[in-house]
Order: structure tokens, then sequence, then C-alpha cells
């Protein structure tokens, strides 16, 4: 059986965020033919978008995984639903849990329900910071290494957790 790493973006601003992300480690663990091997430090950042909501609580995990990224969307939305993400209307606003696939072993896909590597990673403080914690040399499927990208991030607005 072939086991793929792959890279989970964690997110919470609602009820607790601190509870969902550690919670969220947990569920990841138990998603079916996949473990947890290495979770970064929790970060606080400033919302993305609609700023009339709370601060989020941001973490990146490491899993090793048999599963298809198919099926391992399916596993990360299903954790999402048992945490009461409620979906509505207003794009970035505030959730109980955002659970992202960012990087897929080396792989490039492009589905309609499914881009990766995400595509927002590149861009984002809060994706970046917490991954390079945990992956330090790691490269993106274009061969682009992701320190590149953390060197020129602005790091306004987010705060590493002790
Ligand atoms: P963003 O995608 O900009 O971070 P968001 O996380 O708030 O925003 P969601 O509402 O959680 O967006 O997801 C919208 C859709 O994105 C999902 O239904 C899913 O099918 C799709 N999607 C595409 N690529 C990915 C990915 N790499 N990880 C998770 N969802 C993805
Ligand atoms: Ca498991
Ligand atoms: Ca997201
Ligand atoms: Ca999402």
């Amino acid at each position: 059986m072939t086991e793929i790493n792959a890279f989970i973006g964690v997110g919470s601003n609602l009820d607790n965020p601190v509870q969902h992300v550690i919670q969220a480690q947990q569920d990841l663990n138990n998603i079916l033919k996949s473990q947890v091997v290495q979770s970064s430090s929790l970060y606080r950042s400033a919302p993305m978008g609609p700023q009339d909501q709370n601060d989020y609580i941001n973490a990146v995990v490491k899993i090793s995984t048999a599963l298809t990224p198919l099926e391992l969307l399916t596993a990360l939305q299903q954790i999402e639903n048992q945490h009461g993400r409620v979906r509505q209307g207003e794009r970035w606003g505030p959730r109980t849990l955002d659970l992202d696939l960012l990087l897929y072993g080396n792989k490039s896909i492009d589905l309609p329900q499914l881009k990766v590597p995400h595509y927002g990673m590149k861009e984002r403080n809060f994706v970046l910071l917490p991954l390079f914690e945990i992956a330090k040399n790691q490269e993106l499927p274009d061969g682009t290494r992701l320190i590149e990208y953390v060197n020129t991030i602005d790091q306004s607005g987010i705060e590493k957790l002790s």
C-alpha cells in the first residue's frame, strides 16, 4: 500500500477556535487509512475578506494517507460537517472549521471540485508560515521551493501562539 504525505490547512474562528483546531488534529488522525505525522504550532491571524468577524486560529497538519485525493477531500468535508460548519452565502465568512488540502505528495490536481496545490497557499501567511514550520525543505509540484514564498510574504497580522 503506497502512502502519500499530504498537508492540510486548518482554520477556525467560531465557538472556541482553539478547541476546534485541536480536535481537528485528532479527527485527521482518525481518517481511514491515514495518520497524522506532524502538526505545526497554532497561529492567530487577522481575517481574510470580511473584516467584521473574529480572528482565526490556524495550523497545518502533515498526514500520511493511502486515500486518493478525492477520498481525502470527502473525509475532510465530513470532519468540517461534524464540527457543525454551516455554509452561508458569504465568501470567506466565519466558520467553525475549514480544512483545505494544500499538497498531496508531488501531485498537481485540476478537477472542478479539487485543485492542488491549493490555489491560495502561496499568498496566505497563515498557510505558508505553519507549513514552513513543519516542512522547511518542501517543494511544490512545479519545482519551486516553499521558502521562496515564505521569504517574500507579508508577515503582518499573524502571531504564533506558544
Ligand atoms: P478558499 O478556498 O479561498 O480557502 P474556503 O476555504 O472558504 O475558501 P470553501 O467554501 O471551504 O472555501 O470550499 C469551496 C470549495 O473548494 C469546496 O467545495 C471544494 O470542492 C473546493 N476545493 C477546491 N480545491 C480544494 C482544496 N485543495 N481543498 C479543499 N477544498 C477545495
Ligand atoms: Ca487513521
Ligand atoms: Ca480555506
Ligand atoms: Ca475550504
